[in-house]
């Protein structure tokens, strides 16, 4: 059990568990290298480093979290279920406990398609490790974007009779699979998931897998308040799920990384003092 999960590895994250670790409290980061800091070619508008790239910066900030003891894991955080007093955090097949969370998520919202939170854990899965042999020879579509998509993708075709994906081809993807460039519009059915719809037409499969490079906050974390895109916090960067904190582009303007990563440090400061 971590004191504190920190979810997402950008400046708003490492700055939290930068601050966490000032306060000698146990940290895990957990994201991956897909925040918008890492495609910034050139930051001007920091101070104390002028005329660094974006990667650089990242990969400085992830040196000094690590040096100060705060733990990294790769990879997509599915959900987060407030357990009581703490907190478990899924990661693929995995799960990480932590007393506090504080959320680093960045800009980047994925819109859901209609259908799909009200049949998510009923035929619609964000989890090949976990969810794949509930579909063991079965027939069933996966929506996919990004690289990573491709490894849980190949996984599954080990699994299911028939594989149905819907995203950009990919010489890596194993070709008994069938490859659709229509976009999926709706995913429908009664008490779960039965089919979706790709260009006007409804198709059946048994489940439905859909891999992106980030969640929807609702999906996420359940009952979260947000203010259009954005999560809502006060001013010690809490938000409306107790012993949950934000800071970063997820919280709203200006998308800056000072911005980012001076609610890092509240956020972390705020969760350590309850702790
Ligand atoms: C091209 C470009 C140029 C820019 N130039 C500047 C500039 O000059 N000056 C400036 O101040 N700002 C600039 N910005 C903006 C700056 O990059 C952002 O404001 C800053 O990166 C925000 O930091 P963050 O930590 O909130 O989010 P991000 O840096 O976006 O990091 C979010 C992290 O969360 C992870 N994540 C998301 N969801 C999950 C999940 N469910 N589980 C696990 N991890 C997750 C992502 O993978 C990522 O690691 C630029 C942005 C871009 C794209």
């Amino acid at each position: 059990m971590y004191d504190i999960a920190v979810v997402g590895a950008g400046p708003a994250g490492y700055s939290a568990a930068i601050q966490a670790r000032k306060r000698g409290k146990s940290v895990i980061i957990i994201g991956q290298n897909t925040g918008w800091l890492s495609r910034a070619e050139r930051i001007d508008n920091y101070p104390g480093m002028p005329g660094v790239s974006g990667p650089e910066m990242l990969r400085v900030m992830q040196e000094q979290a690590s040096a100060m003891g705060a733990e990294e894991r790769e990879g997509l955080v599915h959900q987060i279920i407030p357990m009581g007093g703490s907190f478990s955090l899924s990661l693929g097949a995995n799960f990480v406990e932590a007393r506090r969370v504080i959320l680093c998520t960045g800009a980047r919202q994925p819109r859901l398609l209609p259908g799909e939170a009200e049949f998510l854990g009923r035929g619609v899965s964000y989890c090949a490790t976990c969810d794949g042999r509930f579909y063991k020879g079965k027939h069933i579509a996966i929506i996919a974007k990004g690289e990573e998509a491709i490894y849980d993708t190949n996984y599954l075709a080990g699994l299911c009779a028939r594989i149905d994906f819907y995203g950009v081809p990919d010489p890596e993807i194993d070709p008994h699979i069938i490859v659709h460039s229509e976009k999926v519009t709706a995913i429908t059915g009664e008490d779960r998931a039965q089919a979706l719809i790709a260009d006007g037409e409804e198709r059946r499969y048994d489940g439905v897998f859909i891999f992106r490079e980030a969640m929807a906050l609702s999906a996420l974390l359940s009952g979260i308040e947000t203010e259009g895109t954005f999560i809502r916090v006060d001013r010690r960067m809490a938000t409306s799920v107790p012993g949950v904190f934000a800071a970063g582009d997820c919280t709203g303007l200006p998308l800056q990384v000072a911005k980012a990563v001076g609610e890092g440090c509240v956020a972390a400061l705020s969760a350590a003092q309850e702790l």
